[in-house]
Formats: C-alpha cells, structure tokens, sequence
C-alpha cells in the first residue's frame, strides 16, 4: 500500500465552540485495517441537542447513566430519555432518531476552550471522514536544509516524511521541548516561514463559546486588586485601575500543556508537558493617560513583564521589559533545577507608549529562548543572547511533567482604563525527548547521516525511536507540510 502524508481519520465537532478538529484512527499502515480497542456496537440518539449553547449531535446514554444498547429493546410507544454527554441536558428523544451503529465513546478536550465531553466516534464514519488525502509523495531533489520537510525510505518497503532537524555530524540535543544543536539553542527560522508554520493557536478571546467549559479562560487571581477587570460581551475586557501600588492582574486559567487532539485514539496516552514557549497576543485601547498596561509570561525559571505606559510619551516614564529569576520552589518534593542561572534583566525605553483612544496591537513572543516584544508588528524589545540563554540546560533525566504553577500568562495594568480584546494564545511545536518509554536526550550523528521527527510529538514514529537516516536514503524536500488535528492549521501548506 502507498505511503500516507494524512491517515485515517475523522471529524470531531466541538459542542462549545464549533471548531472542528481531525482525530486519527489507528490503522495498520500496510494493510490500511482499522485497529480501534474497545470499537462496540451502540444504539445512538442523532437528534441534536436541545441546549443552545451546546452542538453536541450523536447521545449515546440516558439519564443516570444509562447506555443505549442494541440488545435492550427500546420502549414502542413515547419519548426516549436522553441525557447530553456535553452538557447534561435532559430531553425526551423521537424513537425514530435512533440507529445502530459501531462506536467507541471517547472524553475529548476542545483544542480552543478546554471543555470536555463524551464523544461517539464511529470509525466507519457515514459521512465519509475517512481520508488518505495523499498517497503519492511529491519531493524535489535537492539538498535539504534543517527544518524543511524531507521524504526518505527507512526500510525497503516504506517512504516517511518528517522535518529534518540534525544534519550530519551534530550532536542533538531535545530539551523543554526545543533542539539543541552541538550545545546551543537552534531557534527555528521566520525566514523562510518555519516558525509560523509551527505556532499552534490554544486561545481566542474572539471565538464565541456555548459557556460549557468548567474553566473560564481568564479570570482575576485571588486577592490581588480584585475588581478592576471586567468581561464584556464577546470575548472583550475592561480594566478601571485605581491608584494603588499594586497592579491589576487577569491570569489565563486553562491548560498550558502539549495536547495534541489528534491523538485521542492512539492507544498510549503520552505524559503531558508543560509548554512554555507561548505568544500572546491582544489589542488594547486605553482611555486615560498616566499610567500603564502590560503582560507577564512566566516560562518555569524565568518571569518576563511588559509594561507600557498610556498617553502621549513622556520623560521618565519609559516602556519596560523586566526579567526576574523565580528560585526553585521549596513546597515541593523535587522542585525544578534553575534550568539557566543567569541574571535578571531590566530593559528601559524612552518614547514608547500606548495612543490615547486608538487600539495598539502587542505580542510578547517567548520563544526557543528567546523573547521579543512587537508594538503594531514593529520589535520595541528583543532578548536574544542574554546571559545564560542559549546552552543546554542543566535537565533531569527524563524532565518532570506538567506543572502549572511553573508556568502562566496574565494580562496587568495600573493606574488605567482601557479595553482590550483579541486576546489570542499560541504554543511552540514541543519536541517530546521521549517516545515508547525511550528517552533520547542525546544523540551524536555520523558522517552522512541525518536526523528527523514528526511535527506530531507526542505519537510520532521518528529519529527519537530509531535514530538517523543514512544520506543514501534520503529522497528530497517535500512538496507539502501538515499540521494534524488543528483547527487553525489543517491545511496543506506549498513548500516555497
Ligand atoms: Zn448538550
Ligand atoms: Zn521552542
């Protein structure tokens, strides 16, 4: 059977947001046989539900739990209970919306709001969900470079494609999910587009959600100036921030972890990490003049804070970009290794400020150690080769899992009103060091060799289970890249 750039799969709705996203369906890659546990024959509802604010379009159980089933007959006359396994309504369902079906029931997690529900997925999708989108590589003969997207046979049956991340004679390095080439940080280029490419949207304060998510997306944290921001109809905030010391904080309350949606049927379920490489971005329109509006990210060792004043530039009140060193905790049991002892920093700009009534895009951009500031697209602050930023870090062996409190996001303000909306999130691609239980932090190339991994971390076969590619095999540069299982991002891409 011919290789497959997209494999089986099928379309998952959200019922919050209406996104929809691809979910793989394990299948043998030779045969093209669907191998799904846990595949049961279900009696399924197909009336939508009820609630407004939900999508949710196949039930499978009625209230108190109860699973349809194909042996139980159902009730001849009258409603059937049905209970939404998104949303809890309760309903009385036509006898005649139900068929039979095979399914597995499955929690998804919305790759935008975070809300989770039951899903019934039938592998044999009626509408034709499954597809191979390309069984033919296309690839040009060339030299590749690191990053392009390559096509290579691996064994005499079998072409892949991966990205090309170390190239021959290098030693490789994967930590807190970046590449390290001979030691130092390789940071993904603009230029040609690789980084953009692999930015993966996780929030959008514009995207407008059933309300069925269990966590907000941002919220006040406790005790700290409680009050001053205020949510707006859709997706927008309000900041009134009295004279006080203390700033206003807005803390994005939602997981900041490696999740991948596409992987919700692969068998294994991979440890999540936590990721700290983020983009935040937003809009803002201040009201008054005086004071300032500003982000913070915190990236587990280190905590990075904007602060831009409002109104018309003035002496002594200069943009700000501050980097403060967070100790290692002592509450818990194994804190995290200061993965760069280095400095704080404190950077200062004159005649830098936010226009009174007119909206001011900014992105703090923390990315494979490196962190810049764009104020309507033009870089105001750029932290590159700071002190400590760019040799591999002093890891645990394999590094912890996902801790929150390590890592978050927050909007601030002080002494200010403004509006902000468009508050958007995006997460680095995160290279897992383990795959299959292996760990693979390491790996020296040989003369001629090469060395490739899957845009799709946490599931995919690469270089981090059988090691580099003997330049004989390589093939070329592949004509088409892909990123699964994204709302923002299924689309093929054309090489340039
Ligand atoms: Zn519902
Ligand atoms: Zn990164």
């Amino acid at each position: 059977m011919a290789p497959t750039l997209f494999g089986m799969h099928v379309q998952v709705e959200s019922p919050n947001t209406g996104l929809s996203f691809e979910v793989g369906v394990p299948s043998n890659s030779s045969s093209g046989e669907l191998r799904i546990k846990d595949a049961k024959p279900y009696l399924v509802c197909t009336e939508d539900c009820p609630n407004e604010h939900c999508g949710l379009k196949l039930h499978a159980r009625g209230p108190g739990d109860v699973l349809f089933s194909r042996t139980k007959a159902l009730p001849a006359a009258g409603g059937i209970p049905v209970e939404c396994q998104s949303c809890k309504t309760r309903w009385n369902a036509a006898r005649s919306s139900f068929r039979q079906t095979t399914a597995v029931l499955k929690e998804m997690r919305c790759p935008l709001s975070g809300h989770r529900w039951e899903h019934v997925i039938e592998p044999l999708d009626h509408s034709g969900g499954n597809k191979i989108l390309v069984n033919k590589f296309a690839y040009d003969i060339g030299e590749p470079q690191r990053w392009d997207v390559i096509v290579f046979s691996f064994d005499q049956w079998k072409n892949y494609i991966k990205r090309l991340v170390g190239l021959p004679g290098e030693k490789i390095d994967l930590v807190y999910g970046d590449v390290y080439v001979n030691g130092r940080i390789e940071r993904k280029p603009e230029h040609p587009y690789i980084q953009s490419v692999l930015w993966k949207k996780i929030s959008d304060s514009s995207v407008r959600e059933g309300g069925l998510s269990r966590v907000k997306a941002w919220k006040e944290p406790k005790g700290v100036g409680v009050g001053a921001w205020q949510e707006l109809a859709d997706g927008r905030w309000s900041i009134t921030s009295a004279k006080s010391s203390e700033p206003a904080l807005l803390e994005y309350q939602r997981g900041l972890d490696n999740y991948i949606p596409y992987n919700s049927l692969s068998g294994n379920s991979p440890r999540h990490y936590s990721v700290g490489d983020m983009k935040l971005g937003f809009t803002v329109r201040p009201a008054t003049s005086g004071g300032w509006i500003g982000a913070e990210i915190r990236d587990g060792d280190w905590t990075f804070q904007l602060r831009l004043p409002t109104g018309k530039p003035a002496p002594g009140r200069p943009a700000v970009l501050e980097r403060v060193v967070n100790e290692p905790r002592s509450d818990i049991k194994n804190p995290l290794k200061l993965r760069h002892p280095a400095p704080g920093i404190f950077q200062e700009k004159e005649g830098i400020s936010l226009r009174l009534n007119e909206e001011s895009r900014i992105d703090l951009v923390n990315c494979d150690d490196c962190l810049i500031v764009r104020l309507n697209s033009e870089i105001i602050f750029s932290l590159k080769a700071a002190e400590g930023y760019v040799t591999v870090p002093d890891v645990g062996n394999p590094p912890p899992p996902a801790d929150h409190s390590q890592y978050y996001l927050r909007l601030l303000g002080n002494r200010v009103n403004a509006n902000v909306e468009e508050i958007e999130i995006w997460q680095d691609i995160y290279y897992t060091s383990d795959y299959g239980g292996r760990w693979s932090h390491g790996i020296q190339l040989e003369d001629e060799s090469f060395f490739a991994l899957g845009d799709n971390s946490p599931s995919s076969s690469d270089g981090r289970f059988w090691g580099s590619v003997p330049g004989d095999n390589m093939l070329g540069k592949a004509l088409l890249v892909f990123w699964p299982g994204w709302p923002d991002n299924f689309q093929l891409r054309f090489i340039r």
